[in-house]
């Protein structure tokens, strides 16, 4: 058997008058995440890992923000379009461990949706996503509520 792991990071700028997708979950908050999709950064994040466990290069080469196919993008799109890609690859996902840090608002009520949203996608258990959440103590950019940060670690086994 073959196991590979990948790690991915993402980040989006809050702004007033955008909506916050979060794990395929719209929180409701007064700031949202700029950007040329949806700005789902907990969706990038895992997104990057996927690619990177096979070393398939990111998500800017694979879905690039000047493309106007991707403008507004569902970003459950994308996962699923980089899941297929690890499928064709001959891999499968066994987990996930992810950790989103923001000031606000809180995450952990959302947390249980988004697992079983990001499983049912990626065809594993929710107890193989971990979605963990924590604030920086008000320090940065992060404390300031100017952006929010994804990280994400996968191991994928080749199951062919
Ligand atoms: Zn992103």
């Amino acid at each position: 058997m073959s196991i590979r792991i990948g790690s991915g990071v993402d980040f989006h700028q809050l702004v007033i008058g955008r909506d916050l997708w979060i794990g395929v979950v719209k929180i409701q908050h007064e700031k949202g995440a700029l950007g040329h999709s949806d700005a789902d950064v907990l969706l990038h994040a895992i997104c990057d890992a996927l690619l990177g466990a096979l070393a398939l290069g990111d998500i800017g080469f694979h879905f690039p923000d000047t493309d106007p196919a991707y403008k507004n993008i569902d970003s459950k799109k994308l996962l699923q379009h980089t899941f297929n890609l690890i499928k064709t690859k001959g891999y499968s996902i066994i987990n996930i461990d992810s950790t989103l840090c923001l000031q606000a608002p809180k995450i952990s009520p959302y947390i249980s949706s988004m697992q079983k949203t990001i499983a049912s996608i990626l065809s594993l258990a929710e107890g193989d996503v971990s979605i963990k959440a924590t604030t920086t103590e008000k320090l940065g950019f992060v404390g300031r509520e100017e952006g929010v940060v994804a990280y994400a670690t996968v191991l994928l086994e080749n199951t062919k």
